[in-house]
């Protein structure tokens, strides 16, 4: 089995991946598993020094990681080097967890209490073809620190720039079989890592409807699951707000990516008192949202993903109501113009679908109860963003949505400091922050007697 990559801003065919079947995925979790046994036992700082140099290899790597992601997923080039650079910033981060995975001494009658954090063993991280080599970082960089192996499998779409990560983690001396980059099927090699017993946990990002297959087969072991997935996110403007700073900033949280965008604040919920001045603001900045090359230096947005994707991005634009749209070129590659609905009722799907493409909605609310009524209107609960001067208002209305990454007057980007993930079925866990490397331990109690 193989896939033929397409460049999604030509159209033209690229390379063509040949996939791995279930016999190598089983071959790569036996080299994971001898591995991960040699890695654990290297002294702390030993692992610590060779995320480190994982790092300056990906630095200096940036250029080529950069180009990749820009001919294989149509990202702009700028997002793509930052892309490039979050691994390594990731890989910085938790390059200090070896030494900082410290236990507890608890008190007890007769002797002493100590805790350890174990490595898991071996770990499948499976990732979509949104944010390629960023994803696979979040999970790859504190399962190593925590002394596993890794097995990332990208996505089908998009797997070049992390099949080059998995040449720089050997070119940075991480032992052969410590980290591995595996292609294939998700229902090939992905379904692998959840069936087979030496996989001790699979962390996955992609749409709910794959993740809830996942956890159900997880059950089957007691597995480890992380599940990052999809999102339905809410930007809510106050009238109490900079309302001409929120309007100008509003494109770039649902456009960025195309889109494509597990965070993209695809519901922006207006106070009806500011809505005609907010509309305002808000065609003049679609309209200068720069969609076309991602080669270009000055392009904020480059085409969707794939063909089939672009059809079903389409198929939100059905009867509802458009307020305008940005510009996007003619031609060859999968380009869709920026998009303003006007949905005529709550139900409508595209409030409640993840579209997954450059396309916003915006509501009007009367009062700060009614803005919350809309926000929690939905399955999901990964991310938003709330507009207002107001810090009670901010206190209460950030305390009342039921979501994990909340933002007031921005939209903050992922940080890796910072703990990641969804409420209701966004997912389930926590990726990033100081705490991510124990998420890929057990803990273990030990009691040891004074006589
Ligand atoms: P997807 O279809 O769920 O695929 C995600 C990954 O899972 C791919 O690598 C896919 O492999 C694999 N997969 C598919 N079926 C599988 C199975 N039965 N067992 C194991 N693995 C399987 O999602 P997508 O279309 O790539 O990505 C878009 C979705 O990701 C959106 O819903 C978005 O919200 C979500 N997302 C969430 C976050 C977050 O952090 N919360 C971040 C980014 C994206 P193949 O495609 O190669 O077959
Ligand atoms: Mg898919």
């Amino acid at each position: 089995m193989s896939y033929q990559l397409i460049n999604p801003a030509t159209g033209e065919p690229m390379e063509t991946i040949e996939h791995a079947s279930i016999e190598q995925a089983d071959e790569a979790i036996a080299r994971a598993k001898t591995a991960q046994a040699h890695w654990a036992a290297l002294a702390p700082a030993d692992r610590a020094a060779i995320l480190r140099k994982f790092a300056q290899v990906v630095d200096a790597d940036l250029e080529t990681l950069a180009a990749l992601e820009v001919r294989n997923s149509g990202h702009p080039i700028t997002q793509a080097r930052w892309e490039a650079g979050h691994v390594a910033r990731v890989l910085e981060y938790y390059s200090a967890g070896p030494e900082r995975l410290i236990g507890k001494q608890i008190p007890v009658a007769g002797g002493i209490d100590i805790t350890f954090h174990e490595p898991l063993g071996v770990v499948g991280i499976i990732t979509p073809w949104n944010f390629p080599m960023t994803i696979a970082s979040w999970g790859f960089a504190p399962a190593l620190a925590a002394g596993n192996a890794v097995i990332v499998k990208p996505a089908e779409w998009t797997p070049l720039t992390t099949m080059r990560l998995g040449e720089l983690a050997l070119e940075a001396g991480v032992p052969e079989g410590v980290f591995q980059v595996l292609v294939g099927r998700g229902s090939v090699v992905g379904n692998r890592f959840v069936t087979h017993t030496d996989v001790r946990k699979v962390v996955f990002t992609g749409s709910t409807e794959v993740g809830k297959t996942i956890m159900r087969g997880a059950a089957d072991q007691i597995k480890r699951i992380t599940l990052e997935l999809g999102g339905k996110s809410a930007n809510i403007v106050f009238a109490d707000a900079d309302v001409d700073k929120a309007a100008a900033a509003a494109p770039s949280a649902v456009f960025e990516n195309a889109g494509q965008d597990c965070c993209a604040r695809s519901r922006i919920l207006v106070e009806a008192s500011v809505y005609d001045r907010f509309m305002e603001g808000l065609e003049k900045s679609v309209k200068a949202y720069k969609v076309g090359d991602p080669t270009d230096e000055a392009t904020e947005m480059g085409p969707l993903v794939t063909a089939g994707h672009k059809e079903s991005v389409e198929s939100f634009l059905g009867d509802v109501p458009i307020a305008f749209r940005g510009q996007a070129p003619e031609g060859p590659g999968n380009w869709f113009a920026p998009t303003v609905l006007l949905p005529k009722s709550n139900d409508d799907r595209c409030l409640r679908e993840e579209i997954f493409g450059p396309v916003v909605a915006v509501v009007p609310f009367k009062d700060e109860a009614e803005a919350l009524e809309l926000a929690n209107n939905t399955e999901f609960g990964l991310s938003g963003s709330i507009w207002s001067r107001d810090v009670g208002r901010v206190i209460r209305v950030a305390r009342g949505v039921q979501s994990g990454n909340l933002s007031v007057n921005s939209h903050s980007s992922v940080r890796y400091s910072t703990p990641f993930g969804g409420f209701k079925q966004s997912g389930l866990g926590r990726e990033l922050g100081p705490d991510a490397p124990l998420h890929f331990t057990e803990e273990k109690n030990v009691f040891i007697p004074h006589d």
